[in-house]
């Protein structure tokens, strides 16, 4: 099943630079069947274990993230590319596989103790996840687990997240 599942997500070789190979879950977000499953295999994993908020990250993790929190009885937070949230927000800067970017959280996104999950599509270096994982501390949210589609595990983006736990579906 979850062989099924890697195989759907399609390698596009050389995006967004040459030397990258790209998952893109788009394939598999289109087939209902497959879309489902994901979220039912994630999802399973965290029933029961007291999920108040799944944070999502732009702009794959927020499919990901909706979903589960769906599935979880949970709310679900956003965290955005710089400029695009209204309200009064935190920033952390992180550097990608490909670049350097930042990303922000709306300040009162997250109560003190509040049970957070951690999505997103993707763990390539980690460096994404470990600023979402600054964010959410500076908050005061309990980080439970961060959980991903799939893991491209050359790049060993888990230990940058330590000692957090680290879940994903598929590895790569
Ligand atoms: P990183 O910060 O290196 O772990 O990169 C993770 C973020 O970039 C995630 O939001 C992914 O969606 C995206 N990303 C990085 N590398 C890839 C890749 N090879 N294929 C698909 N998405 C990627």
């Amino acid at each position: 099943m979850v062989d099924e599942l890697k195989n759907i997500i399609r390698d596009v070789p050389d995006f967004p630079k040459k030397g990258i190979i790209f998952k893109d879950i788009t394939t598999l977000l289109k087939d209902a069947v497959s879309f489902q499953r994901m979220v039912d295999l994630m999802g399973h994993r965290y029933v029961g274990k007291r999920i108040d908020l799944v944070v999502g990250i732009e702009a794959r993790g927020f499919l990901v993230g909706a979903a589960l929190a769906y599935k979880l009885g949970a709310g679900v937070v956003i965290v955005r590319k710089p400029g695009k949230l209204p309200y009064k927000t935190h920033k952390a800067t992180y550097s990608l596989e490909y670049g350097e970017d930042s990303l922000e959280i709306h300040e009162d996104a997250i109560s003190k103790g509040h049970n957070v999950l951690i999505a997103d599509d993707v763990l390539a270096t980690g460096g994404t996840a470990s600023a979402v994982i600054s964010l959410v501390e500076k908050l005061s949210g309990n980080i439970v687990e961060c959980a991903f589609i799939g893991e491209i595990e050359e790049l060993k983006g888990r230990r940058k997240l330590e000692p957090h736990p680290v879940f994903s579906l598929l590895k790569f």
